[in-house]
């Protein structure tokens, strides 16, 4: 009865204690949870972010109706957001086209830029990437009925216009596949301005990463399609501020923690479903 007793009041301190302890850090969640003075601490406490997307781009990042953005970048965003604890209406969205992305870091316009962001060691010089959560491929789309546009090889013929973002890796990658720059290379700064140079005839194709292109053909897929052969390897970061080691290795670690306990399962399902396959591992770079 005396050992019981014994037993009894030992349990309820070690509860006691257990209860202290959660309580302690509840109550000052933000100080205990991240290093002083860390990116992380800081968004934290203030309660918001302001994260760089796309807006015109579906399954990633397309700005609705209601004025928010939604695919699996925006996704992906509420994630980090959360992982501080910041609602998802706390985030402020700001879009973040191609060619501004290292530069509105660089100003403090956004915290991070999750945007179909090429990891290359040219943005390595100005900014910082963590990831990459998803790996895409250069490619094409054309018209529906377009049987004359067959890769990127196919420009060589010198007289068909192709559209791509300045400020991109596509844009880029696709200069050594023509003839003359000049005349088939129509830059504008967003995709759905080709989208619609592509519609209208101004142009005979678009390329860009396959993700991006799979998301405006499967809104109308009776009027174009993709070609689907990527070639080049476009692997996705998450932008922050250059050397930011402390901020990239945390986001690194949510990555990883989400892919394995389903968030990373939900973000996709929530924006792009079956329309392209899920990623069966992530293998994210620590530098
Ligand atoms: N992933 C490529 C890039 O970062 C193309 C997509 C985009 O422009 O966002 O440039």
């Amino acid at each position: 009865m005396r050992l019981t007793r014994i037993a009894a009041v030992a349990l309820t301190a070690a509860l006691a204690f257990g209860a202290a302890a959660c309580g302690g850090s509840d109550d000052d969640a933000t100080s205990s949870k991240f290093a002083a003075g860390s990116t992380m601490e800081k968004l934290a406490k203030a309660g918001k972010i302001k994260i760089g997307t796309k807006f015109d781009q579906p399954l990633f990042g397309l700005k609705g109706l209601d004025g928010k953005p939604a695919g699996f970048d925006v996704e992906i965003g509420k994630v980090l957001a959360k992982e501080l604890g910041i609602d998802a209406d706390k985030i402020e969205w700001v879009e973040a086209t191609s060619k501004v992305r290292e530069d509105y870091i660089q100003q403090d316009k956004v915290d991070l830029v999750v945007a179909t962001y090429t990891i290359n060691d040219t943005r390595k010089e100005k900014v910082s990437f963590a990831g990459p959560y998803f790996i895409a491929g250069q490619d094409i789309l054309v018209k529906k009925d377009n049987t004359s546009i067959t890769g990127p090889e196919s420009f060589q013929a010198g007289d068909k216009k192709v559209c791509s973002v300045t400020g991109s890796t596509p844009a880029k990658n696709i200069e050594q596949y023509l003839k003359d720059k000049n005349t088939q290379l129509v830059l504008f700064d967003v995709y759905s301005k080709c989208l619609d140079a592509l519609s209208n005839g101004q142009v005979d194709a678009l390329t860009t990463d396959n993700v991006i292109l799979s998301g405006y053909a499967s809104k109308e897929p009776d009027k174009y399609k993709v070609l689907g052969q990527p070639f080049t390897r476009e692997p996705y970061g998450i932008g922050v501020k250059k050397d930011d080691k402390v901020f990239r290795d945390w986001i690194n670690d949510v990555l990883e923690a989400a892919f394995k306990d389903g968030r990373y399962k939900a973000a996709w399902d929530a924006s792009i479903k079956d329309l392209i396959k899920i990623p069966d591992s992530l293998s994210i770079q620590r530098y």
